[in-house]
Parts: C-alpha cells; structure tokens; sequence
C-alpha cells in the first residue's frame, strides 16, 4: 500500500485534527521510543505511546480509534518530559481520547476499577482527570 505522508494530502486529515487538538508537532517525532521506555502504564497498553504517535503519522484512524491504550495512559506526562523532541505526548493521548468520545465512544470502554486496581498508584489519581469530561 502506497502511503503517502504530509499536510497537504486529504489522507492526513486525522493527523491534523490531533495536532489541532493537541498543539503538538506530529511530524517531530523520529521514533525513538524514549516515551514509551519510561511510561509507568505501558505493559496495559495494546499499543505503545511511540507507535500511538506513529499511527496518528500514518493517518490510520481506525487503529487509534478503537486503541484503549490512550484510555489506560494516566497522564502523569513522564512521556513529555522524556521526548528528546519536546513533544507533549500526553497531550496527543489526550487528543485521541477527545476524538473517540466525539465518535460515540461510550465512556465505559475506559479502564474499570478493578483494572486500575492493579495498576502503578500514579494511576489511581491521575486517572481521575479524565472524569473532568
Ligand atoms: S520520545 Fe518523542 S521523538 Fe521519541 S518516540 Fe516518543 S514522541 Fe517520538
Ligand atoms: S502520560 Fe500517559 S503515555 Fe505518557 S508516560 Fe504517562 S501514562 Fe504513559
């Protein structure tokens, strides 16, 4: 499949609405994978925060669409901190969070209490922000 990268190509349509909503720079990112390395939450998540990034590059909608990682990444912004980019990752975790509730996500696709229950502690306040909806 020829994929084609950039602003100026309608495919990138999902890409700008994350850098829209998130103020962040998608096309900085160079795939280190510092984010991921240092990310508390990242052995409950079915994609890495890198590869979230790279998707969003990608344009692939679908995958970041239904992805409940951006649901189990607790906000502690350890990721923006890392990134030897200053890319604010948390942020565009956000972004993807803001874009499946305006899809129709129902909000109980998020972690239970019982998930949280076995996560790092920092989970269990930070996952709070997302209740500020
Ligand atoms: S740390 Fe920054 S540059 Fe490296 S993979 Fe993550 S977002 Fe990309
Ligand atoms: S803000 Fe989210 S993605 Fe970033 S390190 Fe924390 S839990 Fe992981």
């Amino acid at each position: 499949m020829k994929i084609i990268l950039g602003n100026s190509h309608p495919q990138s349509l999902f890409a700008q609405k994350i850098e829209a909503l998130s103020g962040q720079k998608l096309f900085a990112c160079y795939q280190c994978g510092k984010c991921s390395s240092g990310c508390p939450m990242a052995e409950s998540m079915d994609l890495l925060p890198n590869r979230v990034i790279r998707e969003a590059q990608l344009n692939n909608g679908p995958v970041l669409m239904s992805c409940r990682a951006v649901w189990f990444c607790s906000s502690c912004f350890a990721c923006s901190v890392r990134c030897p980019k200053g890319i604010d990752i948390a942020r565009i975790m956000e972004a993807v969070r803001t874009l499946q509730m305006m899809d129709g996500k129902p909000i109980t696709e998020q972690p239970s209490c019982e998930d949280t229950g076995t996560l790092p502690q920092i989970a269990l306040v930070s996952h709070f922000r997302k209740f500020n909806v």
